[in-house]
């Protein structure tokens, strides 16, 4: 007999991201050469300033818990970080850092939603934000972003998904995985919304490094004096420093609410590791550069690979304005094929073409696939010769 389970687990679904990847290792395992474009991080080392810190602090025994919230350096840089990027003036006090963007994240979920709230989620959406509003009490209700509009943030869309219940608003922008991005204009109607409704909105700004006109770049939290302490900004080192496995994310938020999500953490991870917190400090006192060298660099991945699948029939790709994913509509290509769903054509792909993509369906939007550029030029030329040969 199997033991009873708790009965949340039935609230969360299982992701076929993890589908997709546990295909991918099995058929590694066998020995196929598979072309990745699954993985949401950066291929990149960190940067040696960030590697350097992390040796002086285990040199140092710097290896003690620290204070939950995370060490006074790396809180004081961070409100630094911002208070320079938003005009306001931003209090180590009023900034959190936790295990990566995403433990950051359900914090704030644990922290300010209540079972029976409703949160809008627009979609296409990150797969774990659901997931966390479920785990949370919460109900998600989505905001169907316009394809033919890039999957733009607008606060036209927002507004329909309102119900009497809504209580938080997640933003993400630049979108993992369209790459769409929330225009100044349309922020400005949505902190109105948040406001006259009284909502939190929790803005993921995870890719903010990572806009390829300047003209786009935008955060939430330059509407700090309108949001008042409704706003969490949450943000990462993950993926602007190639420091995914560091761990080391962070919210900025009014002190009140730093403190309620600070109790539920210190009930869970406490703080992230001692050496990410000193790797995270040099990354922005010493690597402060990098993310603006690193979108360069994707930004000819981008055309490589945007160019190479807007050739391929049954693909229909957009430029990504932000973030470092391509998500082409492949309807076309479902259908020619004869295959039921985007589900089934990422199978394919992978059991046929031995390349992994990340289907539609984990992001709320069918139809799409998701193809990460975040990986080297030659594994792109690579994978777009397989996609061809796979489409004709
Ligand atoms: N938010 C978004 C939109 C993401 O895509 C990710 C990672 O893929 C995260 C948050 C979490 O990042 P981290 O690795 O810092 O937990």
């Amino acid at each position: 007999m199997t033991r009873r389970k708790a009965s949340r687990l039935g609230l969360v679904g299982t992701s076929p991201t993890i589908a997709v990847k546990m295909e991918a290792d099995r058929l590694r395992r066998e020995g196929v050469d598979i072309i990745d474009f699954g993985p949401g991080e950066p291929d990149l080392a960190s940067p040696e300033a960030v590697k350097r810190a992390a040796i002086a602090a285990i040199e140092d025994d710097f290896s003690h818990y620290t204070a939950a919230a995370g060490i006074h350096e790396l809180r004081a840089a961070l409100a630094e970080r911002y208070s320079a990027r938003s005009g306001f003036s931003i209090e180590p006090a009023e900034v959190l850092t936790g295990v990566g963007g995403k433990s950051v994240l359900f914090a704030a979920m644990m922290a300010l939603v209540n079972p029976g709230d409703d949160v809008i989620i627009p979609a296409p959406y990150w797969v774990s934000f659901p997931e966390q509003v479920r785990l949370a009490g919460g109900t998600p209700v989505f905001a169907m972003l316009d394809k033919a509009d890039g999957f733009t943030l607008r606060a036209e869309v927002i507004a329909e998904a309102l119900t009497p219940a809504t209580r938080m608003l997640i933003l993400n922008a630049p979108s993992n995985p369209s790459g769409g991005i929330l225009p100044a204009e349309e922020a400005k109607k949505i902190a109105e919304l948040a406001v006259e409704h009284d909502l939190w909105v929790v803005a993921d700004e995870t890719y903010e490094s990572f806009v390829y006109d300047a003209a786009d770049a935008f955060s939430m939290l330059s509407l700090r004096d309108v949001l008042g302490d409704r706003l969490i900004l949450v943000s990462a080192f993950s993926k602007s420093w190639a420091m995914t496995g560091w761990r080391v994310g962070y919210a900025v938020a009014a002190p009140d609410v730093v403190k309620a999500m600070l109790t539920v953490q210190s009930h869970d991870t406490t703080h992230t590791a001692s050496v990410s917190q000193r790797a995270a400090v040099a990354a922005l006192a010493e690597a402060a550069d990098e993310p603006a060298k690193t979108l360069e660099l994707y930004r000819e991945r981008r055309s490589l690979l945007i160019g190479g699948l807007s050739e391929i029939e049954g693909f229909v790709c957009p430029e990504p304005r932000g973030a470092f994913y391509a998500y082409p509509d492949v309807t076309a290509l479902v259908e020619r094929k004869g295959l039921a769903s985007s589900a089934e054509l990422a199978k394919a792909l992978i059991a046929d073409a031995a390349v992994a993509t990340v289907p539609g369906e984990a992001f709320g939007t069918p139809g799409h696939i998701r193809l990460s550029y975040a990986t080297s030029e030659k594994n792109i030329e690579e994978g777009l010769t397989r996609l061809r040969r796979f489409a004709q």
